[in-house]
């Protein structure tokens, strides 16, 4: 339906043309048979991430001597969109992949690299990063989880909570405050390595609305001592900058989520009406149909140029601040907006877990909400008016 040629970055080589074909057979194969499954338990088979590992699906971006593939972020992408298509919204492995490895490949010494980076690349370690908790989210200064010198360690305390890959994590970025009385100045990331500590506890697999195979969860330090050398970066304090500096990128990672699922729930509601009789005739013939789906793929085009050129931008290290915040608030609106209407056009069985349009609708809602609320993308837009 879409014209290939509109979604054909600058940045598409044979390379990426086979990686984005291993990549397709993976989803199609171990991915999609398994998604009702995974809802029902809550979380993803933790071979999936050693199987992944193995084909070369995890951390594609990071460079070979740190156990990854090498290539750029475009590698990243391909992955998200199968994994959309393949109506799976249980895996981590965006953030894995996309937002903790970058933390460490941006901002570790050679050694936090050599150490962290081949297990993440392989799948012997899962990562997330815990910066929200249950008194602050979207203002991040206000994080109460402390980690304070002491001696040749930092000692962490404090409670985390929707943290994604949370059951599942043996690395943890944590997004913590080595001086308590400074605000944006005193935060620091640090990384725990969760079967290594004590004092570490992970609370309850959340339930939530909708991406019911993704292990969301609460984590608990308690004391928790870690050496001094695990803290990200070159010294203590950098930690908000860090975060800032990743935002585009994780940003676009929720965009290329929401392009991929717009279009997945416009093929599947596009057969369904031209199946579906009513009045004698094809839900499609009706002109309501056709008009709304006409504006909805046309809406969904937008989308999808608008990411393409992000990418390329991203690629080259162009993309702002404010743009990444654009395509990221846009996109998920629009994909609410889209699951919605094809859920509608299904009629009663729109609302039926069977058909998949229930799930991208259920899980189309959060979109909006993480990596950084549609409300803060656009106050940040705002400021630079
Ligand atoms: C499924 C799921 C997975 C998640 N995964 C992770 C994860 O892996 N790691 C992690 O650290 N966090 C994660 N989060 C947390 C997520 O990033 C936060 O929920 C989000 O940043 C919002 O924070 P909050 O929930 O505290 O809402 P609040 O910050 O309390 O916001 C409440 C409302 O106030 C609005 N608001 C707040 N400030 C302003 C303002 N200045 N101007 C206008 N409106 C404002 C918000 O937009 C929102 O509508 C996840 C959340 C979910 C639901």
């Amino acid at each position: 339906m879409l014209n290939a040629a509109l979604a054909e970055g600058r940045y598409v080589t044979d390379e990426l043309k086979m990686f984005h074909d291993t990549a397709r057979r993976f989803m199609q194969a171990e991915v999609a048979p398994n998604v009702v499954r995974w809802d029902e338990q809550g979380h993803v088979d933790r071979e999936l991430w050693n199987k992944a590992g193995e084909l070369g699906l995890l951390c594609p971006s990071i460079p070979v001597e740190y156990g990854g593939g090498g290539g750029d972020v475009a590698f990243e992408k391909v992955l998200i969109e199968e994994q959309g298509r393949a109506g799976c919204s249980a895996w981590g492995l965006s953030l894995h992949n996309g937002i903790v490895a970058h933390y460490i490949l941006a901002y570790g010494t050679e050694e936090q690299k050599q150490a962290w980076l081949p297990k993440l690349a392989s799948g012997e370690i899962v990562g997330a990063i815990a910066m929200t908790e249950p008194g602050t989210g979207s203002d991040l200064q206000s994080v109460r989880t402390t980690a304070i010198a002491d001696g040749d360690d930092y000692v962490v305390n404090g409670q985390k909570v929707f943290i994604t890959n949370g059951q599942q994590a043996g690395l943890v970025i944590v997004v913590a405050k080595t001086d308590p009385n400074e605000k944006a100045k005193g935060i620091s990331l640090v990384v725990v390595e969760t079967d290594k500590v004590e004092g570490f506890r992970r609370g309850r697999n959340l339930e939530k609305v909708g991406m019911h195979g993704q292990d969301t969860s609460e984590l608990f330090f308690e004391n928790v001592r870690i050496p001094k050398a695990n803290l990200l970066g070159k010294g203590e304090g950098m930690g908000f900058v860090q975060l800032m500096e990743q935002l585009p990128q994780e940003r676009l990672i929720v965009a290329w989520a929401a392009v991929a699922a717009m279009e997945l729930a416009l093929d599947l509601t596009t057969q369904y009406v031209k199946d579906r009789k009513a009045f004698g005739k094809r839900v499609i013939d009706f002109q309501n149909t056709r008009f709304q789906l006409a504006q909805a793929r046309t809406e969904a085009t937008l989308a999808r140029v608008f990411v393409e050129r992000c990418t390329e931008m991203l690629i080259d290290k162009k993309l702002d601040v404010v743009t990444a915040a654009m395509a990221k608030y846009w996109t998920t609106d629009k994909q609410f907006e889209i699951a919605d209407l094809c859920l509608q056009l299904h009629g009663g069985y729109g609302y039926m877990d069977e058909y998949p349009i229930s799930r991208l609708w259920r899980d189309s809602r959060v979109q909006r909400i993480y990596g950084g609320t549609n409300e803060i993308m656009k106050e940040l837009i705002g400021r630079f008016l």
